[in-house]
């Protein structure tokens, strides 16, 4: 199969995909691998679940798109899910993590235009975050390596050191619109905050009505093991975005943000043509009917026990973890060993892993993961590990 007509925006490993079924792929040679990356958080159900299946088959006989020029039942019902489920009154839909971030960008400085002044446009983002790559949100993902051949990017972004609040004391001022924080840091290496960090950015964000937006693109969807990740940190935020597993593997994403805050927006400020699809919304109603109503997200916790105590049983046995870290089913293994050879040696042995940060292996499976999945896959991973400190 030729590979040449594609851009070259991945450096991927040299796996051709074919199939998938519950945290199990299948290459074209009909090898199989064990899902620890699933789709980076995205597969939150494993592969073909059969209510993604059906919600797909029974949506695409009656109604897969309409404009938003008229209302559509499916995307009113899963809005009002999102609504009952947060402690937010308003939904924007959209198609992907990155446009989440735009919308959610785009709402904090209609905000602020009309709750201060012109200049209240300002907005504080944490270094080592990830928050999409379109323009806007480039512009508040804190690594160099991403931003530094696509300057300028977007004005009046001011970064601030992730959980220290002396840092964002510095940075926040009656000209900030919003405080933008990834509860968990995903990319840059499974951070999570302070639980006093995010408390105190909330107080100072009152103080200066600003707006704090949680991006839980990817810490989101029960993988903390409750729906939303700031139910876990206690603090509610103005707005959050969401995307990666709220469709369970099909293209969805959206803003939730509360009456006050989304009032900002009227007709014309913000739209998507594809945002809120009938289709799209169908399979995130079953996506939150499979975690909540079928209680996948009560599940989470522990399964993250069960891998937690493995790989520590793994720490012990081989001196290149240095730690694990994390929430729930979005965990990071610390390794002092160059984490590219962990994952490829794993691949060759039918396991997918992920690398965030520097030094970090992420465990982000499918949350509904059997334990002889998981059996499997850290099999593999203590395998790999011998060989290498061989
Ligand atoms: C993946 C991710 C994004 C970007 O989402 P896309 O769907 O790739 O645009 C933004 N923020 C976080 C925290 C993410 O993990």
């Amino acid at each position: 199969m030729s590979k040449d007509s594609l851009m070259n925006t991945y450096s991927r490993f040299d796996i051709v995909f074919e199939k998938g079924l519950g945290s199990k792929v299948y290459d074209i040679n009909g090898k199989e691998y064990i899902d620890f990356v699933s789709g980076v958080a995205v597969n939150c159900l494993g592969h073909s679940h059969p209510a993604i299946i059906k919600a797909i088959n029974d949506q695409s006989n009656n109604l897969m798109h309409v404009s938003n020029l008229y209302w559509n039942t499916k995307q009113l019902e899963v809005a009002k899910k999102l609504c009952d489920y947060s402690d937010h009154d308003k939904v924007f839909f959209c198609n992907s993590g990155t446009e989440a971030v735009e919308a959610a960008l785009k709402l904090a400085r209609k905000y602020g235009k009309q709750n201060g002044r012109d200049q209240k446009n300002e907005i504080v983002y944490m270094e080592n975050s990830f928050h999409g790559r379109t323009l806007g949100a480039l512009a508040v993902t804190g690594q160099e390596k991403y931003q530094k051949d696509f300057m300028p990017l977007m004005e009046g972004v001011k970064s601030a050191k992730f959980n220290d609040i002396e840092d964002i004391k510095n940075k926040i001022n009656e000209n900030t619109c919003a405080v933008i924080v990834e509860p968990i840091q995903g990319e840059g290496g499974i951070v999570v905050a302070q639980i006093d960090f995010l408390k105190e950015v909330k107080e100072l964000c009152k103080k200066y009505d600003a707006l704090l937006i949680f991006d839980e693109i990817q810490c989101g969807m029960g993988r903390t093991g409750s729906l939303f990740a700031y139910e876990k940190f206690d603090v509610i935020p103005d707005v959050i975005c969401m995307a990666k597993g709220l469709g369970g593997g099909f293209p969805i994403g959206a803003v939730v943000a509360t009456q006050k805050v989304a009032s900002a927006f009227v007709p014309g400020d913000h739209g998507s043509t594809f945002g809120g699809n009938p289709l799209g919304c169908s399979v995130a109603l079953a996506v939150l009917e499979e975690l909540m109503d079928k209680g996948v997200v009560n599940e989470v916790n522990e399964k993250s026990k069960y891998i937690i105590n493995k790989v520590l049983e793994l720490k012990n046995k081989y001196n290149v973890i240095s730690k694990i870290h994390g929430m729930g089913l979005m965990l990071g293994i610390k390794l002092e060993t160059d984490k590219s050879k962990v994952i490829n040696k794993c691949i060759e042995k039918g396991l997918l892993l992920v690398g965030a940060g520097e030094d970090v292996v992420r465990i982000v499976p499918a949350l509904n993961i059997t334990k002889e999945e998981i059996d499997n896959g850290l099999d593999i991973l203590d395998k790999v590990l011998y060989e290498l400190c061989d």
